[in-house]
């Protein structure tokens, strides 16, 4: 199927954003979803809300210098997009990775104006980072860096303009030191960034909410199997954040994980992932996934990614990073009998990776629905802070299923509604994308 409009579109955002593979991939993703949408209501051209949308409100680069514990200055490069603020506050996190740069963060902004739409709060779209390596930096490295990054994004965000978040690379460590210096420069304790810690404003729930979000959402598809966790077999990639609470989730309803990775390889441990080893070696000792087999006689390591997915599963869940599960890991999966894949992770999957997952019928629930729950517990935090209260964790964890159970039945519904029955990637993209349009459409040009 094709659309006048949409390829025009499209072709717009290739020829102003030369390279830029990663935006490229997303935009093109969401875009084609939306054709059915494009051409059943014609406002939306009309009001030309394609081009406004796929186009930041704004976009600010700046240089961070710092200094390293040798006392020589290091200069990196930092990021905020201000994507769409249609719909709230810009909201997204920050990224500290060397491979931060303008494509990887527009591509992150753009699926976060759909994912926050799914999630019901009042939230618009945003993302920032650095192409900063927080790996083998001391903790005081760590801090002159995120205070030097702050010196500069102070400037641009608030509790009502915009509220950045954790993401690979930012957990609670950065989260405080960044809180720290916007504190000290505005001389103002409110709300201004979530995952904060739980002494100064954090939400219970925050640091699992992704995780467990993801796989409540999965369970919702398993459920439309007319199945569930119980004795499931479940690799997850990565073993960050993300991934350990997918892992925990997973392991409390049931379900035997039995791979987990970082960047440099995989464990495979038929018993079962022990989970309070990973936690120490990631969250803790900030250690490589290699010394899990080093400790875990049931585990075998091997290097490099990409073979995790020829371990044969039930459900994978891939929690890592974008584009790390390509069209030959899917076709393995599908091969060794995977009845359902949820992305933790944003844009894990390729391309030919989702085509494969499409044809073949398996359950497939896309980044920017399945992850949502990051994002709305970070609104639930915004909402506390609003009213200076702290829910419980039960309280949190409640509401966040809920918000799981409502983005799927959402996706569901939109993906029938436009004559692709179970294909949720076109119900996220279109569930997501008609309220951020009427809204556009309300607030004028
Ligand atoms: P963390 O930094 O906590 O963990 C990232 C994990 O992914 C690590 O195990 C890391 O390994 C691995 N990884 C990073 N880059 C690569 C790579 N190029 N190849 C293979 N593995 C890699 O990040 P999070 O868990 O927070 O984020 C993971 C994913 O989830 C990202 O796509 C993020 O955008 C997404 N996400 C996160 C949310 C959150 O609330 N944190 C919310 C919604 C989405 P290593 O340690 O070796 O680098």
């Amino acid at each position: 199927m094709s659309n006048q409009y949409v390829a025009q579109t499209l072709e717009t955002v290739k020829r102003r954003y030369p390279g830029e593979t990663e935006f490229h991939q997303a935009v093109t993703e969401v875009l084609e979803s939306l054709i059915p949408v494009i051409e059943k209501n014609k406002e939306f051209e009309e009001a030309g809300i394609l081009e406004r949308i796929v186009e930041p409100e704004r976009q600010i680069i700046f240089r961070i210098p710092w200094l390293d514990d040798k006392g020589r200055v290091q200069v990196n490069r930092g990021m905020r997009i201000q994507y769409n603020s249609a719909l709230g506050p810009y909201k997204g996190g920050i990224r500290f990775h060397p491979s931060v740069n303008t494509s990887i963060i527009k591509f992150l902004g753009f699926e976060q104006i759909f994912k926050n739409s799914l999630t019901g709060l009042m939230m618009g779209g945003g993302k920032g980072g650095a192409d900063f390596d927080p790996k083998g930096k001391s903790d005081n490295e760590v801090m002159r860096f995120c205070q030097s990054f702050m010196t500069e994004l102070y400037r641009h965000i608030d509790a009502d303009t915009d509220v950045p978040a954790g993401d690979i690379g930012v957990g609670g460590r950065e989260i405080g030191f960044m809180f720290g210096q916007y504190k000290r420069i505005k001389n103002i304790f409110h709300g201004v960034l979530t995952g904060k810690g739980l002494l100064y404003g954090g939400s219970l729930a925050r640091t699992e909410a992704t995780g467990y979000g993801c796989v409540y959402f999965c369970n919702e598809m398993l459920k439309d199997r007319k199945s569930g966790f119980e004795n499931k077999k479940v690799v997850i990639s990565g073993s960050g954040n993300v991934a350990i609470y997918a892992a925990q989730k997973a392991q409390s309803l049931g379900a035997k994980v039995i791979a987990m990775s970082d960047s440099s390889g995989y464990v495979h441990d038929a018993d079962g992932i022990k989970l309070d080893v990973v936690k120490r070696l990631k969250e803790v000792e900030r250690k490589r996934i290699s010394e899990y087999a080093a400790e875990v006689k049931s585990a075998q390591y091997t290097e490099g990614c990409s073979g995790i997915w020829t371990i044969p599963c039930d459900v994978a869940l891939p929690c890592a990073t974008q584009n790390e599960l390509d069209g030959n890991a899917a076709q393995a999966l599908v091969k060794n009998g995977c009845i359902a894949v949820a992305e933790g992770a944003n844009m894990p999957s390729t391309p030919d990776a989702v085509k494969v997952f499409l044809d073949a019928k398996i359950s497939f629930g896309p980044g920017k629905a399945a992850n949502a729950g990051g994002v709305a517990t970070s609104g639930l935090e915004m909402s506390q802070n609003s009213q200076r209260l702290a829910w419980t964790f039960d309280e949190v964890d409640a509401k966040l299923h809920q918000i799981m159970i409502n983005i799927h039945t959402a996706a569901k519904n939109a993906a029938a509604d436009y004559n692709t029955p179970g294909n949720l990637v076109n119900g996220a993209n279109i569930a997501g994308f008609i309220k951020v349009a009427r809204a556009m459409i309300a607030q004028g040009v």
